[in-house]
């Protein structure tokens, strides 16, 4: 059975205090996590050691960095490696969100060496995908979201493959109130299945669980996640209030 996953992306928000705080709320309130369900939070690098303190002997709550450098170590001053976030028991990443691919100009080559260097240190690579408005209304969306994974996904084996949780997240509905309707999500997301089963079978397919995000909130994160091929939700703005993320991590399947 693929895991069902609410993921928390901090971005670049929250001192380490507020973090701190953030996460023991939300701690203290879940407790019992089906056997299927994990929960993630994506820290700022800085915070990565305190919160793998904080998440110490709960199975299924895990520690992701936002971001990593495609290249073992060297003078690449400024960036991060994942042998630095191994050495600090950091088991996932966040690779390929928009706002790196539009803000820092990641293109879809750099992220597979990304995605390669991730998976060859053990490490779970959570990789977004999604279009922009103006695809969207083109109607391409279905195109420019199977080239992003063809670009630096299917290089990868079938047993790769499977270690990797894809996130869909549609631009136009990121941090802008506006969900992605649930018959959307699904869309897509059924879309993005059947492209994984055309390449690797049916079976490999269905393991790889793949989360919607885009302005998720406790309001509507049942009715999303209650989609057929909808595995949980990356969620930004809400995974800041401690309250509104427990009712997420509740909306799991
Ligand atoms: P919001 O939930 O704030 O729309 O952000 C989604 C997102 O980008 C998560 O990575």
């Amino acid at each position: 059975m693929r895991k069902q996953i609410a993921a928390a992306n901090w971005k670049m928000n929250l001192t380490l205090q507020q973090g701190e705080a953030l996460l023991d709320g939300i701690l203290g309130k879940v407790s019992s996590l089906g056997k299927d369900q994990q929960v993630v939070f994506a820290v700022p690098f800085p915070y990565l050691s305190q919160a793998q303190q904080k998440i110490a002997g709960k199975e299924q709550v895990f520690i992701a960095a936002q971001n990593c450098y495609n290249k073992k170590s060297g003078a690449f001053t400024g960036e991060v490696s994942v042998e630095m976030l191994q050495s600090l028991g950091i088991q996932w990443v966040v690779l390929g969100h928009s706002e790196r691919r539009e803000y820092f100009g990641e293109s879809d080559q750099f992220l597979a060496e990304k995605v390669n260097i991730v998976l060859e240190n053990g490490l779970t690579p959570l990789f977004c995908c999604g279009e922009a408005l103006q695809i969207r209304e083109a109607n391409t969306q279905n195109e420019f979201v199977g080239n992003q994974l063809k670009a630096s996904l299917f290089h990868l084996s079938a047993e790769q493959i499977q270690k990797v949780v894809i996130a869909y997240e549609p631009i136009w509905a990121i941090g802008t109130g506006k969900t992605a309707s649930s018959a959307q999500a699904q869309e897509m997301h059924a879309f993005i299945r059947a492209e994984l089963a055309a390449k690797y079978g049916a079976e490999v397919a269905s393991n790889i669980s793949i989360l919607y995000g885009g302005s998720v909130k406790a309001a509507n994160a049942v009715e999303i996640f209650g989609q057929p091929d909808v595995d949980g939700g990356l969620v930004g703005g809400a995974s800041l209030i401690a309250d509104e993320f427990v009712s997420i991590i509740n909306g799991l399947k």
